[in-house]
C-alpha cells in the first residue's frame, strides 16, 4: 500500500497549563475523506493547524506527502501542499472576488496574471458563483463568501484540503451549499481533512470519522459503525446531542 499522504504520530501540544492535544497519532490516505467531531475545547482545531504547521507542537512527529514537518524549508514545502479553509472567512475586503483569487497565484506560484485570471474563472464556475467575480466579498452572502475562500485555496492546487468548521457562521440556508462544493471535491478524489458537526454530510461523504474529546482521539470508525453503533460512551453522548 502507498504512504499515507498525512502521517501524524503521537502530537503533544501545549498552550500554557492548557494541554489540548494529548498524544494524537492519525494517518490519512491520499484520497480520503475525514471528518473530525468532538465538542468545544477538544483540540480539533489545533490538530488541524498542526498539520500545516500554523501550530507549533510540543512533541511528536508529522510527515505530510513524505515532507517531514521540521526545517523552515519543508514547513514551506507543506503549506503550498495544503490548502485551508476556516469559519471565517477571511477573505480581503478591499479586493474583488477575481482578485482575491489571484493575488495567491502571482505572488507564491508566480503565475502571471492572466493565467492567475483564467484559473481563477474556472474556480468561481465550479464553486458555482461565475457572475460574481467583479463583485467585493461585502457585496456577497456568507455562503457565496465561503465559496470564494474555498476556491481561492484550490487556486493553489492543493493536494490536501483542511476544513475548519467551515459552515458554522452561516445562516442555515446557506449550508447546503457549501456542503456541496465540498461533496463535488470529495467525489472528485481531494484529500480531505476536514471539522464539522454537519452529520448529513459526513454520513455521504467521509471515509472515516473521527470523536475527539480532551486532546485525544477517543473513537475512529467508518461513517457506517460509528453512526449506528459508537462504540464509546463519550461518542455515543456527543451524536445523541448533534443528531
Ligand atoms: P476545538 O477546535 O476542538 O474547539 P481547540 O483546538 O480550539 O479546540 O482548543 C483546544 C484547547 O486549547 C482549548 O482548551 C483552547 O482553549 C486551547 N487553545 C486553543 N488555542 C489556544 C491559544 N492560541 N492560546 C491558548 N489556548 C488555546
Ligand atoms: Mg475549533
Amino acid at each position: 500500500m502507498a504512504e499515507p499522504i498525512i502521517q501524524i504520530e503521537d502530537i503533544h501540544k501545549r498552550f500554557g497549563r492548557v494541554q489540548a492535544l494529548r498524544g494524537v497519532s492519525l494517518n490519512v490516505e491520499k484520497g480520503e475523506v475525514v471528518v473530525i467531531i468532538g465538542p468545544s475545547g477538544s483540540g480539533k482545531s489545533t490538530l488541524l493547524r498542526c498539520i500545516n504547521r500554523l501550530e507549533e507542537y510540543n512533541s511528536g512527529k508529522i510527515v505530510v506527502d513524505g515532507i517531514p514537518l521540521d526545517t523552515t524549508e519543508n514547513i514551506n514545502a507543506v503549506r503550498r501542499e495544503v490548502g485551508m479553509v476556516f469559519q471565517q472567512f477571511n477573505l480581503f475586503s478591499h479586493l474583488s472576488v477575481l482578485d482575491n483569487l489571484v493575488l495567491a497565484q502571482c505572488q507564491v506560484r508566480k503565475r502571471s496574471r492572466e493565467e492567475a485570471v483564467e484559473t481563477a474563472r474556472q474556480l468561481l464556475k465550479k464553486v458555482g458563483i461565475p457572475e460574481k467575480e467583479g463583485a467585493f466579498p461585502g457585496q456577497l452572502s456568507g455562503g457565496q463568501q465561503q465559496r470564494v475562500a474555498i476556491a481561492r485555496a484550490l487556486a493553489m492546487n492543493p493536494k490536501i484540503m483542511l476544513f475548519d468548521e467551515p459552515t458554522s457562521a452561516l445562516d442555515p440556508e446557506m449550508i447546503k451549499e457549501v456542503l456541496d462544493v465540498m461533496a463535488a471535491l470529495a467525489a472528485e478524489g481531494m484529500t480531505m481533512v476536514v471539522v464539522s458537526h454537519e452529520m448529513g454530510f459526513a454520513r455521504a461523504a467521509a471515509d472515516r470519522m473521527i470523536f475527539m474529546d480532551e486532546g485525544r482521539i477517543v473513537e475512529m470508525a467508518s461513517p457506517k459503525e460509528f453512526f449506528t453503533n459508537p462504540k464509546e460512551e463519550r461518542s455515543r453522548a456527543f451524536l445523541s446531542k448533534v443528531l
